[in-house]
């Protein structure tokens, strides 16, 4: 059995890993000749809508799955006319376009910030009163790791996030004074077999998730549960979705959902008994799910724009090192290190001995 995944970065390549165990094979369609999962699999190098390197991918690959969202949704639907592509075209362009999102989420009754449609900065302008300071102007489309976002404080601020947007369709929402961020990874299969992984905690910072924790027994499982499951029933799901929250004042908001594995999940590779890389293929296979219980406390830090000494991270007990083969750039994912702890204290103190050498190489 072939997978094929558009894309060849770090997921694709933690995809990848967790399916060899399996007996599956991989071929990836990425535009980079040295993405970093191109030696785990066969690699097509070219533009994602490149009708060639398409047509040998929907012909080589069993089934297609991606490992990021903003592929052009042509290149989706001519897939799904020729192979099973999961998640669905239909997945991808809901969770592409952050207004079809947000009104996707209203029609499933899952909460969001108030938010308003924004075309030029007269209607910003207009969008204002109503939802009052401080709010977030966020681009419709293409916006990741806090990518294509302004926080406004004051009128003073609108015309100059107005002109940074170049003229992008945009949505402006309230800011949200979340007591934390959380995400719940669920997992729904080809026949409809739908598994959930404890909530994560997740926390960012400049816009980018630095550490995720597992988060066993949360009083707000069931409630992401109850949304979550909404979301993937109402759009066929098949795969992994990660379904990110705020928390406030015992409430859930959602913010956005990503169609694909991710990276507040990566703890699941050493604190689940099934990791989400293993589960998105299982449920795009058709195979049974595999358990989501959490194995021990578990939590992941994210190393950002260099990579601390292997030596020194792996002398922290508990921790296991996953190295993504990249180039160290600025503000970009390098690296991530899970630590899994007999109980919460422990945990706590495992994270601080990570977090200090990530901050020591991350220049984001
Ligand atoms: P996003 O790219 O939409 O996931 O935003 C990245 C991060 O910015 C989020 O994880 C939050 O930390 C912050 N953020 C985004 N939208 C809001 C909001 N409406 N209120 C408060 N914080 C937000």
């Amino acid at each position: 059995m072939r997978v094929g995944v558009l894309g060849a970065g770090q997921l694709a390549r933690m995809i990848a890993l967790a399916g060899v165990p399996l007996g599956l094979e991989f071929i990836f369609l990425d535009p980079s000749a040295d993405a970093c999962s191109n030696r785990l699999g066969e690699a097509l190098i070219g533009d994602y809508n490149d009708p060639e390197l398409l047509a040998q991918l929907a012909e080589r690959a069993d089934v297609v799955t991606y490992e990021f969202e903003n592929v052009p949704a042509e290149v989706a639907e001519f897939l799904a006319s020729h192979t099973q592509v999961h998640p669905s075209p239909k997945a991808l362009a809901v969770a592409q376009d952050r207004l079809i999102e947000k009104s996707f989420f209203h029609d499933i009754d899952i909460p969001t910030p108030n938010y308003a449609a924004v075309d030029s900065l007269e209607s910003l302008q207009q969008a204002m009163p109503t939802l009052g300071y401080p709010a977030i102007l966020k681009s419709r489309t293409q916006g990741y790791d806090g990518k294509g976002q302004s926080v406004l404080k004051s009128a003073d601020d609108l015309k100059a996030a107005w002109e940074q947007l170049q003229g992008a369709p945009a949505v402006v929402e309230a800011f949200v004074p979340f007591n934390r961020e959380v995400s719940i990874i669920a997992v729904r299969s080809v026949s409809g077999e739908i598994v959930f992984y404890p909530l994560s905690e997740n926390l960012h910072r400049g816009g980018i998730l630095r550490v995720s924790e597992c988060r066993a027994d949360d009083p707000m499982q069931k409630q992401a549960e109850t949304y979550v499951s909404r979301l993937l029933e109402a759009l066929d799901y098949v795969g992994v979705l990660a379904l990110e929250l705020f928390e406030v004042d015992g409430k859930l908001v959602a913010n956005e959902f990503a169609p694909r594995v991710h990276n507040s999940g990566h703890w699941t590779i050493e604190g689940a008994e099934t990791s989400q890389f293993e589960n998105h293929l299982r449920a795009i296979l058709d195979l049974p799910l595999g358990s989501t219980a959490p194995v021990g406390n578990a939590a992941m830090v994210n190393f950002i724009g260099g990579l601390p000494k292997t030596e020194e991270l792996l002398a922290i007990p508990h921790a296991h090192l996953h190295l993504y083969d990249k180039a160290p750039r600025k503000g970009r994912k390098v690296a991530h290190a899970t630590v899994r702890a007999e109980n919460q204290k422990q945990l706590s103190e495992l994270i601080k001995k990570l977090t200090v050498l990530a901050d020591q190489v991350d220049d984001s």
